[in-house]
């Protein structure tokens, strides 16, 4: 896998988002929920990390945490 596939949108923590849940933003790229961490907990409820398909970060995981144990 290279570099440019380690994107958001590849990633096992990633959940893509419908757009009718979407509330910030203008960007016509797909957004997603990043769910590697909890989401912080604001007066308003919790908010869950928002990221674009192509956006990526050094946590990236195609297999998830538990793909170790699987061998
Ligand atoms: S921010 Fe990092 S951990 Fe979260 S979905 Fe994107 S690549 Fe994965």
């Amino acid at each position: 896998m290279g570099q440019s596939d380690r994107l958001c949108k590849n990633c096992c923590y990633w959940q893509r988002t419908v757009a009718e849940d979407i509330q910030e933003g203008t960007s016509q790229e797909t957004l997603g929920i990043c769910r590697l961490i909890p989401p912080a907990v604001l007066e308003s409820g919790t908010r869950w990390p928002m990221t674009k398909e192509s956006d990526w970060c050094g946590e990236f995981d195609h297999l998830g945490p538990d793909a170790a144990n699987e061998f």
